[in-house]
């Protein structure tokens, strides 16, 4: 189902009482302002997951993982898989950022396996995918998403398909705050639900989310959001300062 979400990509920060002092304020503040349209979603470091996991019961927000192993189970020291993340009643999951790509090597073929082992568990993928800057210096951005999406999820079957949050996330603006302009993220947002729609149909594209993520803050977020496609964001930098990330929520309501 189509849906308006914010996502906080904590990324490798905050210590655990900085996690609680964060994730208390977001909880805090949304009980006020939530509303049954609106998803917010926390994805903190594995250590964490609990602590978040435990407060999000009493609250209006999701959890979210940054990653998950592959391989279903076994000698994967440092891995952890879906079943344990499920376990831990985890909804979403982030697979395929840019940041493992480049540093950890991560095909598009192992972003698929993670997806596969995150449905398997009802764990909802956010699936990340954008282009470097040399790439859209060529103008090769939209050749670049394609290849992604289909390799990563268009093994998928439609019924699949249908727990996939996409998030368009452009590398030149992960971390550098250069912002995509509202029309880059519309042009390739509109271009994600083509692709969709001639793959599953249009009704499938018409109800899937699709986040954009790439130095969206408190100021630019309301522009971001105002595109007919863009969906919500997948916040980084941001989503560790609590009131900069429910601005943020704020301007997705
Ligand atoms: C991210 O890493 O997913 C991200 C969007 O980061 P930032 O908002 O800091 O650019």
């Amino acid at each position: 189902m189509r849906k308006k979400i914010v996502a906080g990509n904590w990324k490798m920060n905050k210590t655990f009482d900085d996690a609680y002092e964060l994730v208390e304020k977001i909880a805090d503040e949304l009980e006020k302002i939530a509303t049954p349209e609106m998803n917010v979603v926390v994805c903190p470091p594995f250590p964490f997951l609990e602590m978040c996991g435990d407060m999000s019961q009493e609250s209006f927000f999701a959890v979210g993982a940054q990653d998950v192993s592959e391989h279903e189970s076994g000698a994967y020291t440092g891995e952890v898989s879906a079943a344990m993340l499920a376990s831990m009643e985890i909804d979403y999951c982030i697979v395929g950022h840019s940041e493992r790509r480049a540093y950890h090597n991560e095909s598009n073929e192992a972003i698929a396996n993670k997806v596969k082992q995150l449905l398997a568990n009802d764990i909802s993928p956010i699936f990340c995918c954008g282009e470097k800057l040399p790439e859209r210096e060529a103008d090769k951005q939209f050749e670049v998403v394609e290849k992604q999406i289909s390799e990563g999820l268009f093994g998928l079957t439609a019924e699949e398909f249908a727990n996939i949050v996409i998030a368009y996330e452009p590398v030149w603006a992960i971390g550098t705050g250069k912002t995509a302009t509202p029309q880059q993220a519309q042009e390739m947002h509109a271009f994600i639900r083509s692709l969709i729609a001639k793959k599953y149909g249009k009704a499938v594209a018409d109800d899937t989310t699709i986040l954009y993520g790439g130095s969206c803050n408190a100021k630019n977020a309301k522009e971001l959001f105002a595109n007919p496609d863009v969906d919500g964001g997948l916040i980084g930098g941001a989503s560790l300062k609590a009131e900069d990330f429910l601005t943020i929520v704020k301007a997705r309501i």
